[in-house]
Parts: C-alpha cells; sequence; structure tokens
C-alpha cells in the first residue's frame, strides 16, 4: 500500500470518529429534549388541573378576580364579574379609571384611601367595602381585597390583584341589625334617663324622711319615741342602700360605671371605713380589727368611694354573716413599677362560711346562699357588684371559707402611683425599742407585732399579765428592762384580782389598748398606764403613740385614736343661700339650719339663685343640682364667672347637693366650680363639717 493511500485511510478512519461522535451526541441531545418535553406535558397538565380548581373555586365562592397592571393602566377581570354585575364580558371595565367610576360615588373616597394605604405599605393588604353599579342600574354591596404581587427593582408596584365579593346580604342584615340596635339604644337610652328620674324622685322623699328624722333626734323625746324613731331612720337608710345596690346593678348591666381618679389616703379611708363599722359590730359584740400596710404610700390614685363601697360589700357581710369573734380588715402592699401601686385587701370574718357548692356560684348575681337566707336578707347583688367594680379596677377576687369556721375575701387593685407620695414616716426613735406585748387573742396580738416588726422593734408576746409581770421582773434583776409595754385591756382585767406592780412595772412606759364600746375599769385605770389608746388604730397614730409614750409627751394622737367624737357646731351665725326647688328639701333645711342659729333664704331655681347672689351677701350657698329653668351647675358657673369679671372679693363656698344615686357626678359638679359636695338625704354631721369649715 502506498504512502498516499495509508495517510487518506487515516484520515478517514478519522473523519468516521467524529462522525460516530456526533451521532452520539445527537442521540443525546434527543433524549434530553425528549425529557424535557416530558416534564413540559407534565407540567402543563398540572397547571391546567390548578387552573380548572381556580375556575372552580371562583365558579363556587362567586368571586370575581380583577388583575390591575400599573404601566398599561389596563385592567382584566374575571369571568364572574359578569354574574357579579350583570355585564357581558365585551362590557367589563378594561381599565382602572373606568372600573372606579362604577363605585358608588359616596364609597369612592374610602376605597381610594384604602387603596392608597396599601401601595405606600402601610396596610399589607388592600380591604374595603363599596358598593357597584350593576348594569341594571342599582347598586350592589361588596368587598374587595387585594395584593400587590409584583415590583420593579426599586420596589416599584407594578401589578395589583383583587377579588370581589358579594356582600349585599350581609349588608342588608347588617343594616337591618344596626337599625334595631338604634332602636334598641334609644329605648335604653329612654330607660336610663327614667332611671335617673326615679332616683331623684325616690331620693327626695327619703331625704325628707331622714332629714326630718334627724331634726327630731335634737328633740325631747320618751324612750318609745326615740326607739320608733331609731326604726324611722334604720328603715330609711336600708332602703335607700337596696336602691343603691339597684341602681348599681342596672348601671353595671349596660356598663355604665365610670371610674373617677383622684388621689386619696388608703389610711383614711381605712379609719373610716372601719370607723363606719364599729357601731354595728359593737352591736353584735364582733370585734374589728385592722391593719394597714405601713409601706402603702400616703397617696394613691384612684376610684376611692368604690373601694370603698367593695370593702364594704364584704365587710357588711362579715358582720352580717358572724355572730361570734371578730372581723378582720386589712390594706396590704403588694408591689409598684412606675405608675402604679397593687394593693391587696383582705376582709375575714369567724361567721357561719360557706359550702364548697355555693363557694362555686358566689359571685354570681342574685345568689343567696343556704337555709338561713331568710334570716340574714339581702339582694345577692353585693357581691357581683363588688366583683365587678374590682375587675374594672384591674384586681381579681377570691374567696376562701369553712363552713362552721368562717370566710375570707382577698381581692387586689391596681392603683396610680401619685408622684412623690411615699410611705409614712415612721418615727426614728422607736427602731430597735424592747417592747412587750401581753394579749391573749391571737390574731389581734398577730396585728401588733406586725406593725411593731415594721417598725423595727425587738418584741416579745405573753398572753396573760401574770406570766408577763414575771417576765419583767427576771429582766428587770438580770438588768435587761423592757423599754415599752403594750397590754390589751382584756388581759389587765384578767390580771385585777391578782395585780400586784413591783418596782419593774413602776419604772415601765405602759400602753393600754383597749376597744370601743368596753368600759375600763377602775382598777384598770388606777394601774398606771401612760397612755391608753383605742383599737383599731393606723400605723402612723400607734408609732406616734409609742413616742410620746417613751418620752412621756401628752400622747394626743394616741388617745384621739381612730375614730372621731360627733361633730360639735361652734361656727359662727352664718348667712345661707338654699338654692332648693322641692318644697320637703327646703322645708328640712330650714328647720335644720335655723335649729344651728344659721339665717336661710330660699331660691327654687338657679335663675333667682344668681339673682340673689348678686343682691345680698351670703356666707354659703347650698345648690341643688337638679332644678328647673337653670340647674345648680349653670348657676354655679354663672355666679363663678360673675365673681370673675367682678372685683376681687373672696369667692362664696358652694356646696353642691344632688339627689343623684350616681357619685361619679362628683367630680362634674366640681368642675363646675363647687368646693364642696354632699349627696341626699345628708346626715346632719356632714352638713355641720361643711359649715364648720367656713370661715
Ligand atoms: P346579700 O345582699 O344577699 O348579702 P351578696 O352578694 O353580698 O348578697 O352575698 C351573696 C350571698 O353570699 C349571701 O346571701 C350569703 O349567702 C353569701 N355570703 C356572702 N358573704 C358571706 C360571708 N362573709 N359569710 C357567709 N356567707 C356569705
Amino acid at each position: 500500500m502506498s504512502e498516499d493511500l495509508r495517510k487518506k485511510i487515516k484520515e478517514l478512519e478519522a473523519e468516521l470518529k467524529v462522525v460516530r461522535l456526533a451521532s452520539m451526541q445527537w442521540e443525546e441531545i434527543q433524549r434530553t429534549y425528549q425529557k424535557s418535553n416530558d416534564r413540559l406535558q407534565q407540567v402543563y397538565s398540572e397547571l391546567n388541573q390548578v387552573n380548572e380548581k381556580l375556575t372552580m373555586a371562583f365558579e363556587a365562592s362567586q368571586l370575581a378576580y380583577w388583575d390591575w397592571d400599573f404601566k398599561s393602566g389596563k385592567l382584566e377581570c374575571g369571568e364572574n364579574m359578569a354574574h357579579l354585575l350583570g355585564f357581558g364580558k365585551e362590557a367589563f371595565p378594561v381599565t382602572f379609571s373606568a372600573f372606579l367610576e362604577l363605585i358608588h360615588p359616596d364609597d369612592v373616597r374610602e376605597a381610594r384611601e384604602n387603596l392608597e394605604k396599601h401601595i405606600n405599605g402601610i396596610t399589607p393588604f388592600f380591604e374595603s367595602e363599596y358598593r357597584l353599579k350593576t348594569a341594571r342600574g342599582d347598586w350592589k354591596w361588596v368587598f374587595d381585597k387585594g395584593k400587590i404581587v409584583e415590583r420593579d427593582i426599586i420596589g416599584k408596584p407594578l401589578r395589583l390583584l383583587g377579588v370581589v365579593m358579594d356582600v349585599e346580604r350581609k349588608k342588608t342584615h347588617e343594616n337591618r341589625l344596626l337599625a334595631e340596635f338604634e332602636k334598641a339604644d334609644g329605648a335604653n337610652k329612654a330607660k336610663s334617663s327614667f332611671l335617673a328620674n326615679m332616683a331623684h324622685e325616690i331620693y327626695t322623699p327619703l331625704s325628707g324622711v331622714v332629714g326630718m328624722a334627724e331634726i327630731l333626734k335634737q328633740s325631747e323625746l320618751s324612750p318609745e319615741q326615740k326607739e320608733y324613731l331609731e326604726i324611722i331612720v334604720d328603715s330609711a337608710t336600708n332602703l335607700l342602700s337596696v336602691f343603691n345596690t339597684i341602681m348599681d346593678f342596672l348601671k353595671i348591666e349596660a356598663d355604665q360605671i365610670e371610674l373617677t381618679n383622684s388621689a386619696f389616703s388608703v389610711y383614711e379611708l381605712m379609719e373610716d371605713l372601719v370607723s363606719s363599722l364599729i357601731p354595728e359590730a359593737a352591736g353584735k359584740e364582733l370585734e374589728v380589727l385592722s391593719f394597714v400596710d405601713p409601706n402603702i404610700p400616703m397617696l394613691v390614685k384612684g376610684d376611692a368611694i368604690r373601694l370603698k363601697q367593695v370593702l364594704r360589700v364584704f365587710a357588711d357581710n362579715g358582720v352580717k354573716f358572724t355572730e361570734n369573734g371578730e372581723i378582720s380588715i386589712s390594706a396590704n402592699f403588694l408591689s409598684w413599677d412606675e405608675d402604679t401601686v397593687n394593693l391587696q385587701f383582705k376582709v375575714t370574718d369567724t361567721g357561719i362560711g360557706i359550702s364548697v357548692e355555693a363557694l362555686k356560684k358566689i359571685f354570681t348575681s342574685f345568689t343567696r346562699i343556704g337555709p338561713s337566707t331568710g334570716k340574714y336578707g339581702g339582694s345577692g347583688l353585693g357581691l357581683a357588684i363588688a366583683r365587678y367594680l374590682i375587675i374594672k379596677m384591674k384586681g381579681e377576687v377570691h374567696v376562701e371559707s369553712q363552713t362552721g369556721k368562717g370566710s375570707s375575701f382577698v381581692f387586689n387593685v391596681l392603683l396610680e402611683k401619685v408622684p412623690g407620695s411615699e410611705p409614712p414616716f415612721c418615727e426614728p426613735g422607736i427602731k430597735g425599742l424592747k417592747v412587750m406585748v401581753i394579749d391573749s387573742h391571737p390574731s389581734r396580738s398577730g396585728i401588733i407585732i406586725d406593725y411593731l416588726g415594721r417598725m423595727d422593734c425587738d418584741t416579745v408576746i405573753f398572753s396573760n399579765l401574770t406570766e408577763g409581770l414575771q417576765e419583767l421582773a427576771h429582766r428587770h434583776k438580770i438588768r435587761r428592762p423592757v423599754d415599752l409595754l403594750i397590754v390589751e385591756l382584756e388581759a389587765a382585767m384578767m390580771a385585777m384580782g391578782s395585780f400586784k406592780p413591783g418596782q419593774a412595772w413602776e419604772e415601765l412606759n405602759k400602753i393600754l389598748l383597749y376597744y370601743p364600746g368596753t368600759g375600763i375599769p377602775k382598777k384598770v385605770s388606777e394601774m398606771g398606764f401612760h397612755t391608753v389608746m383605742k383599737r383599731p388604730f393606723l400605723p402612723a397614730e400607734f408609732s406616734s403613740a409609742i413616742l410620746n409614750t417613751i418620752t412621756h409627751k401628752t400622747p394626743v394622737t394616741a388617745v384621739k385614736a381612730a375614730f372621731r367624737p360627733p361633730a360639735g357646731h361652734e361656727a359662727r351665725q352664718l348667712r345661707i343661700l338654699l338654692a332648693e326647688d322641692n318644697l320637703i328639701n327646703q322645708k328640712v333645711a330650714q328647720v335644720t339650719l335655723s335649729k344651728l342659729g344659721h339665717q336661710i333664704d330660699i331660691a327654687e331655681n338657679g335663675n333667682i339663685a344668681v339673682a340673689m347672689y348678686k343682691k345680698n351677701k351670703y356666707d354659703l350657698i347650698l345648690m341643688d343640682i337638679f332644678m328647673p329653668e337653670m340647674d345648680g351647675l349653670e348657676a354655679t358657673r354663672e355666679i363663678r364667672h360673675i365673681e370673675q369679671s367682678g372685683p376681687m372679693e373672696k369667692a362664696i363656698h358652694i356646696c353642691a347637693i344632688t339627689a343623684n344615686a350616681d357619685k361619679d357626678d362628683e367630680e362634674k359638679c366640681y368642675q363646675s366650680g363647687v368646693d364642696s359636695y354632699i349627696s341626699k338625704p345628708f346626715k346632719l354631721e356632714e352638713l355641720i363639717e361643711i359649715l364648720d369649715s367656713i370661715k
């Protein structure tokens, strides 16, 4: 074979190799193509299925979609738009502005605003309810919800997709409900105003009864007449309390109770509460114990009247359902943060208790439990109202009880902090004192020990005086005497017969504690106590009594104790204007005030009151709030206006008198410019307190 031929064969072989390779690649390409094609077919078929489902979903739901291209302004609508609005497909709006024209003129603004909010990223979706014009020319309510589905690289929206839903039936239903609600609301408002009027109608005669009975009390009466009179006052007071409860309940039902928010002292609140409870408790020979945690700030902010009302419900029930033993009321500091103070109140009694079954429904309205309810009486609303108010004060309540042993109601409330108000100052001289307490009653002595512990005193306790005396003598001998002895009257009385004071006793600073209503026997008063102090007391009174005793100062605060004597009345003769339209009330006030030696003029409405104020010089105006022609609030505003525009003279004291059961109105009175406020039927002492405050 020639060299040439061999070369050619080699070249041919190489070419054949290339062709074989190319043919293999071609086959591979064909296979790959086939695979891709199969996959594409599968995707198409899946897509078709999804599309079918989507169409079915749109069919079933009657939702109509729209697709808005921002650049072209073109709008594409789903076929359901035809069902929705009755247009043929050819008449569908094809631009967004054409679609806007179909929206009811009253709704278009809101729809646009909602759209802008979504476009500007304020809302995650566009949502709007509006009316669309149908082919018949009437309007159909629709709900439209959409979302931007495409944006350019800088985030500018390119496409918005939405669905429209027919809500005509829902809207008709809603409108009917709204109309019914408005009707019911109107009826409810009429009911409320009827109740407010009724309250006025009931308070007025009731204040006549209480007022006249108070006047009668001042006159010479036989014991029998006195007894009858007490019954009249008690019945009227009970009637008033039942009426107040029902009014509160009605307001709770209508969620109309608004809490006020002013600064008050929990210490004073507890003092008032306890002192008002003692007469009733003493009548049943029950003891009232009270404890106020000295860590509570002097002032807190909240609705003191409502808080007291809650405490009264528990305390009154305690007295009502207890035959022997005690009612103990405590206020404890739980915590505080920057704005709030969390306080816990506890009212415990040693009464009949509540069964486990009854405990489950105790806070339900109209619940009165057990066979004994007839004996005790009541509306069954007190606890339900208390619970409602506690929840309003952002607190919780729970109860523990054992039949035959007693009950304990515990609740907390969140009050506002008053800037700068700290817990009361504790007398520094007391810290580290060695104190011996002699009291046979554990829960009673527990409170004293608690107070002393908080004052950093070193306390020992004995349950009887004889043992205490032995310990005192021993300590005297080893020259480690105590600094102060606190003896409870009961323990002193028990030791009276065998009492032999030693030198240790003579040298000691001693405080005797007693409960109001219990007389102090002569023998006890001769035992040489430096201070005699009434229980229960507030922590500040206790600490100043201790300080006064150990420094031998006159223990003024201690003797005054927690309970104020009935107010005496030594005010100068005043000229008083009474603005009051009711004849009975006029009469009651006239007799009461003239008996107290004051001169009184009467105006039967606000107009006359303002005219008389301009003409005469008064020391005090007693201003009824509800009066014809011009009411008390307006008259007060008018008088304050005259004062401000006239020469600077002392502003007259205006005391608002209201028959309204709603204590929240107090705030309104103060806003109008009154200086004080009493509600009808007011007690003589309340009026005297106002008169005494006029300088
Ligand atoms: P009422 O006006 O009947 O006292 P409340 O709502 O205050 O209404 O109380 C409901 C019922 O709960 C009472 O009738 C009584 O059966 C029971 N109850 C409430 N407090 C006490 C208590 N401290 N001891 C025993 N039972 C109580």
